[in-house]
């Protein structure tokens, strides 16, 4: 088919719940995308912090060759190799004592709940129910996860949402201890917001909410599936608080492209369910865990780990350069090697822009650029943005 095909019939026969932009990409090498038609990006999104080796890695093909040639999926009904492998690597780099699989974030986080609900039955019996999650959090889409991601665009149309949710304001510890109670059983929170708008959550506001959450028997989760494994630059983005969760979710980049989730709990957690209690078909499938093993073992790497905390602070320190010469941006944030750009401007005008420049950049809320390479980014493709994105900006300027 031709682009132009392509993208025609996307528009009449893909339910239209993502509006993509006019090219078809094709193939991937390095931190570079092309599409059909030949044209280059340097990619600043990375599949939704997906992609953090990037495409087309020689370790990455090979493990998956070697795996698919051996066994593709068999389900959970059968002890198999990868997943004991993957489960080892994130117990012993972690806190948690055992782990879940599933397929995604939003499936994490539904475990999460679910595992929380059955704690707290077990252990204090019934009514302990209330689950606390915070402003501009994203935990996910479906109906549980949802009613854990207060925004109304998202939750609105498919209202009833599940019942005994309550929403405090982020990073804001007395409006957190006026909600979390003896009825509550887990509280959610992002250590950084990734789709609320890059976010830090304080050390201090972590380090209050695992107090109040152990005032009143509370588990607190930590949704690492954005800015877990390197993407602030420590392997989990909690550690700098000094903290301890009860469980932590992953998803995005664990796979290395392919779908997966993870739910990573303490041993009492742990304790509370039983077969049959939880399930999911596909989960921790042969072909994905064995690359989930080599992502970690690459992305875990101390080296790989300084390697992003070195290209972080450079990146962050190019985003202040164009900050100061004047392009529209009010403010410069992020960890790591997820920033975002705070701007007047639409911000979707400018990764219109962007993709015309031959960069591929996001959003993450209406006046919100946000950039999440490649962990394997190299400064000289810093330097290769920096001149697309002002342009980028000058043109959306110029537009508005
Ligand atoms: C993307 C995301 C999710 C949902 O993950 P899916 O794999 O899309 O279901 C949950 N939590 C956070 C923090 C996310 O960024």
């Amino acid at each position: 088919m031709e682009t132009q095909a392509i993208m025609d019939f996307e528009k009449q026969h893909i339910v239209q719940t993502y509006r993509r932009p006019p090219f078809v990409l094709e193939r991937g090498e390095g931190v570079y995308l092309y599409d059909t038609e030949g044209r280059r990006y340097l990619d600043f999104v990375a599949g939704l912090a997906v992609n953090a080796l990037g495409y087309g890695d020689p370790e990455v093909l090979a493990t998956m060759q070697a795996q698919a040639a051996k066994l593709i999926h068999v389900s959970n009904l059968y002890h198999t190799i990868p997943h004991v492998e993957l489960a080892r690597r994130l117990v012993e780099h972690s806190f948690a004592d055992r782990v879940f699989f599933c397929n995604s974030g939003t499936e994490a986080n539904e475990a999460a709940i679910k595992f929380a609900r059955k704690w707290a039955r077990t252990n204090f019996g019934e009514g302990k129910t209330k689950l606390v999650a915070f402003s501009g959090a994203f935990h996910g889409r479906t109906m549980g996860s949802l009613a854990l991601t207060p925004r109304d665009k998202y939750q609105k149309p498919f209202a009833p949402l599940m019942p005994q949710v309550a929403i405090a304001t982020f990073n804001d510890l007395d409006s957190a201890e006026a909600v979390i109670d003896d009825a509550t059983c887990a509280v959610f929170v992002e250590p950084l917001q990734g789709e609320g708008g890059v976010n830090s959550a304080s050390c201090d506001f972590l380090q209050g909410l695992r107090e109040l959450c152990d005032a009143h028997n509370a588990l607190l989760v930590v949704d690492e599936v954005q800015c877990g494994m390197a993407r602030t630059g420590t392997l989990w983005a909690y550690e700098h608080a000094g903290i301890t969760p009860d469980i932590m979710t992953l998803a995005k980049p664990l796979g290395g492209g392919l779908p997966i989730g993870v739910t990573l709990v303490t041993e009492e957690v742990a304790q509370v369910m039983a077969p049959g209690d939880h399930g999911s078909t596909f989960a921790a499938g042969c072909l994905v865990t064995a690359l989930a093993c080599l992502v970690f073992d690459r992305i875990s790497d101390p080296d790989f780990l300084a390697g992003v905390r070195e290209k972080g602070q450079y990146l962050q320190e190019q985003l202040q350069v164009l900050q100061a010469k004047g392009v529209p941006i009010s403010q410069v944030r992020g960890r790591g090697l997820i920033w975002a750009l705070e701007t007047p401007l639409a911000a979707a005008q400018v990764v219109m822009g962007g993709y015309e420049e031959g960069i591929i950049v996001t959003v993450a809320g209406e006046h919100v650029v946000r950039l999440m390479p490649p962990l394997i980014i190299e400064g000289e493709h810093i330097d290769e943005l920096m001149p697309a994105l002002e342009r980028a900006f000058r043109k959306a300027q110029e537009s508005a």
